[in-house]
């Protein structure tokens, strides 16, 4: 059985460039020398993380690349950040992530005019945090305020006498110049989750109507004003999500997963599927990541045992965000390079793709189907030598999977899974685990 490494490089897809002549990975092709060595040895394809013209988020994407069914699965994006930050999540409880944020009042609403409130520095959100939290508690409400990093924050709201519901809309619109909204239940609940729901939206109102008015006359934003700093007089609230037991990856696929990710959403989504994490020097999540070490981290986790690694980069999407196609085609050759210890390894089956299709132009997440390889010293090979959109539609022997399938086939390619049919037990089985027995799944 060989081992298994999936690289997403998030939001790898892209469109047409028109100032590129090609897709961001099409310009940069020629650059490209272990992922066209990995195609060009291996195979290659397109995968629709979830279904065609769907843009997913990173959370959802990537739990659908893990092997989860997102319709049945998921409960919200809250739970993976708040895991994903350390912030201690218990089951019940609805996590939300927050802003600190500069609005005006007008007409009795509150008007958004800087949704980081300057970026604010972590020590001065951290002030902030402690001391909304204290005047939360006085005012009776079962909630937990913790910064993270600048002007981001987890909002944890804990079940008093009733259950609570994760289904609620943001109180973000978004947008700057546009009033706070007032959190409400999805459309279409059954009557006892409208209730939960009523009653997790109804705190959260009440938690951003007190944060105003605490934050608004608090000492630090007198001297933020005095600065001529915004004051950060606010909270934006968005993607509640209620902690969820997953069937753990282990439990699924019968690996023993590790990984090596710096954004805390890729923590989150990997811990909340129990993989270990291998911690890397100078991951940041950003273009000055340390690409060479994130790698080492791979290839320690396999002398460590793990036979199972994923691997993050983040930086591909936010320049994606920022509209930046040519360094977004310049980072991945960095990747590329960074990437090339992996091909001297034994007994593995490599995985590079993205989690979704991001578009430098558009500087949003798209619908498009995402460039995949796979690459092992024993598989079916195609005709595709390069790895671009479309040279992989025109040459590569995947054609077009499902998201959802990419471990399986990892796991074949792997010497994972079991032949149709055979049953060794009462129950049906597929795929062999760790130890080289089969899982009971
Ligand atoms: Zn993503
Ligand atoms: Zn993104």
């Amino acid at each position: 059985m060989k081992r298994c490494i999936l690289v997403i490089l998030d939001g790898l897809g892209d469109e047409f460039i028109p100032d590129l002549k090609g897709t961001p990975l099409e310009y940069i092709n020629e650059k490209l020398e272990t992922l066209n060595y990995m195609v060009k040895n291996g195979i290659g394809g397109l995968h629709y993380p979830f279904k065609p013209g769907i843009p997913m988020s990173s959370d959802t994407a990537h739990l659908t690349l893990f092997g989860y069914d997102i319709s049945r699965e998921y409960s919200g994006r809250g739970y993976f950040e708040a895991l994903g930050a350390n912030v201690e999540i218990r089951d019940g409880d609805v996590a939300l992530r927050f802003n600190f944020a500069t609005v005006r009042e007008d007409n009795g609403k509150l008007i958004i005019e800087d949704r980081r409130a300057g970026r604010i520095s972590t020590e001065d959100s951290k002030i902030l945090a402690k001391d909304l939290q204290q005047a939360l508690l006085d005012a009776g409400l079962p909630v937990v305020v913790k910064n993270t990093t600048e002007h981001r924050g987890i909002l944890i709201i804990r079940p008093e006498k009733n259950e609570l519901s994760w289904k609620i809309t943001d109180t973000d619109p978004h947008e700057i110049n546009e009033p706070i909204l007032k959190s409400q239940p999805f459309e279409g609940l059954s009557p006892d989750e409208h209730k939960a729901a009523q009653v997790t939206a109804n705190t959260l109102n009440e938690v951003t109507k007190i944060a105003y008015k605490v934050l608004s006359e608090h000492e630090l934003n007198k001297l933020r004003e005095k600065k001529g700093l915004p004051k950060a007089n606010a909270i934006l609230a968005r993607g509640a999500g209620k902690a969820v037991r997953l069937t753990s990856f282990k439990e699924k696929w019968g690996f023993k997963p590790a990984y090596v990710a710096a954004g805390a959403l890729y923590k989150g989504v990997a811990r909340g599927v129990g993989m270990d994490e291998i911690k890397v020097e100078g991951a940041t999540g950003t273009v000055n990541t340390n690409l060479e070490a994130k790698v080492q981290g791979v290839i320690r986790a396999l002398e460590r045992g793990y036979d199972f690694v994923f691997l993050h980069i983040k930086a591909v999407d936010n320049l994606s965000h920022d509209m930046k196609p040519l360094e977004k085609a310049e980072f991945i050759a960095k990747i590329d390079k960074a990437l090339k210890p992996l091909r001297e390894l034994d007994d593995v089956v490599i995985t590079v793709t993205g989690d979704h299709s991001t578009s430098s132009l558009r500087g949003r997440h798209i619908g498009m189907p995402v460039p995949i390889l796979m690459w092992s010293d024993r598989i079916r090979r195609d005709r595709a030598e390069r790895f671009y959109e479309d040279e992989l539609v025109t040459k590569g022997g995947l054609g077009f999977i499902d998201g959802i399938n990419i471990i399986p086939l990892m796991m074949d390619i792997a010497d994972r899974v079991m032949e149709y049919g055979l049953r060794p037990s009462p129950k049906p089985v597929f795929y062999i685990g760790a130890t080289g027995e089969p899982l009971k799944i």
